[in-house]
């Protein structure tokens, strides 16, 4: 059995216009769902065992570059585009694996190591998939998924 769901956001990489990712869900041999979206294949990766350094000038999750390099939701999801609680901010996947697929990036500071989050951030970052998660539910996104980002 085949099924494709499509995931709708507006894409940074077009300008903010709209941008559908197709992801195919099927099991061919085993009776196992497997979700696939083939631009995936696409981001960068990251090799085993080694930790990659973004420097904060280039860094895709922190400003100057976190309002114009992440995608946003369409707006009959959220009017602003991205959920935002204090410093954390959410925004629509680029490589969605399900219709309504989250990134919540907890701080607006370049933080790697999760030992440098401070109460208040944590708290920011709850609070914003707390929303993320109820506006999912009333939209009627039986396969939400939220992923956390450190920036
Ligand atoms: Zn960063």
């Amino acid at each position: 059995m085949k099924r494709e769901e499509i995931s709708k956001f507006l894409d940074p990489t077009k300008a903010f216009s709209e941008g559908v990712a197709f992801i195919e869900e099927f099991d061919p041999l085993t009776g196992a769902v497997c979700r696939i979206n083939a631009t995936r294949a696409a981001r960068p990766k990251q090799q085993l065992g080694k930790t990659v350094e973004t420097p904060v000038a280039k860094c895709s999750f922190c400003q100057p570059y976190i309002d114009t390099s992440t995608p946003k939701f369409p707006k009959d999801f959220c009017l602003d585009g991205r959920i935002k609680h204090g410093g954390a901010i959410l925004f629509p996947n680029l490589f969605p694996l399900t219709d309504l697929h989250g990134v919540c990036v907890f701080t607006p500071q370049h933080k790697l190591d999760l030992n440098l989050f401070d109460a208040g951030e944590i708290s920011d970052g709850l609070f914003a998939s707390i929303e993320f998660l109820k506006a999912g539910r009333e939209a009627g996104a039986p396969h939400h998924l939220l992923g956390w980002n450190q920036g």
